[in-house]
């Protein structure tokens, strides 16, 4: 249950500080060079949760800091939290919280971080998830949502929010335009119905959090 009681002052800090210093997977052989992304605030109510940073986010430190983070703050406004509160109701964490690299091959994209990668990483989501106990956790992106719901098609997942493990989790496609998912009109439209779902819950679930008067009902399961 989310108690929304204050965080002890520098709980967070240490475990960001945890992270910014983890040399696991380059140690383990799976980077060549770990630059571990941390951060964010105590006072969110909502934890998004994505596969993992991009190149731009690594160089500027921040997740989601490449052009589907533009789209993620739009839905983000859409689902009930306008841009200028988002720094500080919205924490931003992924999979894992270094840049993998270029997808192999030559594919689009960045490679997709390995299951012991995850592993060695989800320590430090798991106490994210303990420390803020969020109302709402969005899993953005079919890798997020399959670690924690289990593997199904995208189209049976987006549009809903699942309550599970006393959590309630919103899925949504990746915003970063690399897959052709979103070009679907149908698709689109389960985007847009999380969205209301989202905001529905967050004006029952999370009052004030869009700074004005919520209503008391939630249309969410
Ligand atoms: S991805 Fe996670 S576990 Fe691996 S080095 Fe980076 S911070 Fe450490």
């Amino acid at each position: 249950m989310h108690t929304q009681d204050p965080l002890p002052p520098g709980v967070l800090g240490q475990l960001h500080g945890e992270i910014l210093a983890c040399r696991k997977c380059e140690h383990a052989g799976y980077l060549w060079e770990a630059h571990p992304i941390a951060g964010g605030r105590s006072s969110a109510t909502v934890l998004v949760i994505g596969q993992a940073p991009g190149v731009r986010s690594m160089a500027r430190r921040a997740h989601f800091m490449g052009p589907g983070g533009q789209l993620l703050r739009a839905w983000l406004s859409r689902g009930g939290i306008p841009r200028e509160r988002q720094d500080e109701a919205v924490y931003f964490s992924s999979l894992t919280r270094c840049y993998p690299g270029p997808a192999l091959r030559g594919a689009a994209g960045d490679r997709k971080p390995g299951r012991a990668e995850i592993a060695l990483c989800a320590p430090y989501l798991e106490r994210e998830l303990a420390l803020l106990d969020p109302p709402l956790v969005l899993l953005v992106g079919s890798m997020a949502i399959n670690h924690f719901l289990g593997r199904a098609p995208l189209r049976e997942r987006v549009g809903t929010i699942v309550f599970q493990d006393s959590r309630h989790w919103l899925p949504l496609p990746h915003p970063s335009g690399v897959s052709r998912w979103l070009n679907d009109p149908a698709n689109q439209r389960l985007v847009d119905e999380g969205l209301r779902l989202m905001r529905a819950m967050l004006d029952g679930a999370a009052p004030g959090l869009r700074g004005e008067e919520t209503a008391s009902t939630s249309h969410a399961p």
